[in-house]
């Protein structure tokens, strides 16, 4: 059976939990997700890695990286410039790893359509009181701040409906079991198994009688 990887695109509200989500499947599955690491030109938050969380180059750097054709897709988001490096991308899907972009939606729409293969997902809180109190729960954030996120989530929610599913986070094991089971059903999809129906037939065909 054709066993390329999936490429997954995986969106969602600030505050939605998908960070958490992402850490939890890959920690899960490590052999069968690879998870993309974007290059950025804003500065490292406390306690991000080079590498890890992001790439971090300057504005310069990032656009000779458009220039020679090194980004899959790449947006400028509040300011800054983020981007999905093509190479590792291309190799892990070679390999047969599933490998999740975890982007906004400018880039997740770019990515479709220059791969209309790709499976986009949509995270989301059960309802915007549930999304406004995980705000207020983190107790790190001004009440100013707070609103503007909401405000935010409103614009986020543009083009939710052109995401192939939405995964509802009301309970984070069951949520990462969710997204599990909807790319491996992904998998089982018969336009990504061409080669395997057309052998099956050709098979089929040789042991007629
Ligand atoms: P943050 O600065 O909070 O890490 O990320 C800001 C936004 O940029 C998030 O919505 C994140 O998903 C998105 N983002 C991160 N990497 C990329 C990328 O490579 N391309 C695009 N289009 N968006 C990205």
């Amino acid at each position: 059976m054709n066993e390329k990887g999936i490429l997954i695109v995986v969106s969602g509200f600030s505050g939605s939990g998908k960070g958490t989500i992402m850490k939890e499947l890959l920690a899960r599955y490590p052999d069968t997700y690879a998870l993309s690491i974007s290059a950025t030109t804003r500065s490292p938050r406390e306690g991000e890695v080079d590498g890890r969380e992001y790439f971090f180059v300057s504005k310069d750097e990032f656009e000779k990286m458009i220039a020679k054709g090194e980004l899959i897709e790449y947006a400028k988001y509040v300011e800054n410039y983020y981007g999905t490096p093509r190479d590792y991308v291309e190799k892990k899907l070679d390999e047969g790893r599933d490998v999740i972009l975890e982007i906004e939606i400018q880039g997740a729409l770019n990515v479709k359509k220059m791969f209309p293969d790709t499976l986009l997902l949509f995270v989301t809180p059960p309802n915007a009181e549930e999304l406004k109190k995980r705000l207020v729960g983190r107790g790190t954030e001004t009440m100013d701040v707070i609103e503007s996120r909401m405000n935010r989530a409103c614009e986020e929610a543009v083009g939710m409906e052109n995401y192939d599913y939405l995964i509802i986070n009301d309970n984070l094991d069951r949520c990462v079991e969710e997204m599990h089971s909807i790319i491996q059903g992904e998998h089982r999809r018969s336009s990504r198994n061409c080669e395997f129906m057309k052998e099956i037939k050709e098979d089929l065909e040789r042991m007629k009688h």
